[in-house]
């Protein structure tokens, strides 16, 4: 255990656990926040920080942010991450080595891939330890690309809050990625009109493709539209974007979406009905957890459709209780954690 206990972040973490090997020259971070509900599971994120400190800051925030999600989505999940801010030059003997690290933890830590990671990576790792997920799949089984699973509960989310169809009406849409394309071409097969900004040339024509107008990425939070969906970066909702939003809803699947704990109650004083990110991204992590457990591919679309109606239980519950919807989804993952130690 490294002292991390003095780190704002640490919020209790059951263990952080220095990884790496020197001679391989890489170095990096297992965090397991909570293991209540079953293992902690979370991707490996490969970045660069600017000090080691914020490597483990990211792994703590992360890896909290997987014990809310995984609590959210019902799954016999606790909340884990790793982060790998140090790379070395024989990438497949460091991830074998990591592989080795992950399995010293005895399963208390199942990895995937994050930012940064990729299959070939997770291969490696799947040489020294079988707690690892996201490696292409086999017939019948779930597992493969995590991103159409989090698009489709994205779009189950938005078609809810609508009241049952997006027909004819507008959608902003901040990021054509990986699930805001797949998301785009839900929403255009049902019959919704798109505005579309990216920062990436080659993305933002793909959703052209499908019809979509567009709009500038400083601006897109602003358009005129039914809701708004953060599909890009975090931290995207705050004091200076806030004011400008135009639509009454928001439901996207980016992570971290309110900048700071004071936008939820932001949004709630300006009337804007905001979906909590990690209730409606779920998707992805539904469909590793399957792809972990061994589970059939059919089981997983039924998980992830069943996010809209949660979605709807934590709106009426922040009502309710003159809750923000964030705080009132946090509320119901601490109420099951404790429930959950208690047995
Ligand atoms: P991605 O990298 O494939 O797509 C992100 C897109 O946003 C890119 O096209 C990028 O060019 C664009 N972008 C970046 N900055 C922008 C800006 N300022 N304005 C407009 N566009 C901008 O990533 P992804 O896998 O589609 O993930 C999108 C978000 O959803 C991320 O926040 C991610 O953490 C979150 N998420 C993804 C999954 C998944 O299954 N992939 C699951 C849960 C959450």
């Amino acid at each position: 255990m490294i002292e991390a206990r003095s780190n704002p972040a640490f919020d209790g973490h059951e263990a952080v656990v220095a990884v790496g090997d020197d001679a391989l020259g890489f170095a990096g971070f297992i965090a397991i926040h909570n293991t209540a509900l079953g293992p902690a599971a979370g991707g490996c994120r490969i970045w660069n920080y600017a000090r080691t400190e914020d490597a483990l800051t990211d792994a703590l925030r992360l890896s909290r942010g997987m014990t809310y999600k995984n609590a959210m989505a019902e799954l016999p999940l606790g909340g884990g991450k790793a982060v790998i801010y140090k790379m070395g030059a024989d990438r497949n003997a460091c991830f074998e080595t990591f592989g080795g690290q992950v399995e010293a933890l005895g399963g208390r830590y199942i990895t995937a891939e994050d930012v940064g990671a990729t299959v070939a990576d997770m291969r490696a790792i799947a040489r020294r330890t079988a707690y690892v997920a996201g490696i292409p799949k086999q017939t019948g089984q779930a597992g493969g690309d995590p991103s159409p699973m989090t698009a489709l509960g994205v779009f189950v989310s938005i078609k809810a809050l609508l009241g049952g169809s997006v027909q004819g009406r507008t959608i902003a849409v901040q990021g054509a990625g990986a699930v805001g394309y797949n998301l785009c071409k839900l929403l255009t097969e049902e019959g919704a009109k798109l505005v579309v900004a990216d920062v990436n040339e080659s993305n933002l024509e793909r959703a052209k493709a499908l019809g979509a107008d567009t709009a500038p990425a400083d601006r897109i939070h602003a358009v005129a539209a039914d809701l708004f969906s953060p599909c890009a970066l975090g931290a995207g909702l705050n004091a200076r974007t806030i004011p400008e939003i135009a639509a009454p809803i928001i439901c996207g699947s980016a992570n971290n979406q309110l900048a700071t704990e004071e936008d939820g109650a932001r949004l709630l004083a300006r009337g804007v009905t905001y979906a909590p990110d990690y209730v409606v991204n779920a998707g992805g992590i539904i469909n590793v957890s399957a792809e972990y457990l061994g589970e059939p591919a059919e089981v997983v679309e039924g998980r992830v459709r069943a996010i809209a109606p949660r979605l709807l239980r934590v709106l009426e519950t922040a009502k309710a209780e003159n809750l923000t919807p964030h705080q009132a989804a946090d509320r119901i993952v601490r109420e099951r954690i404790a429930a959950a130690k208690k047995n």
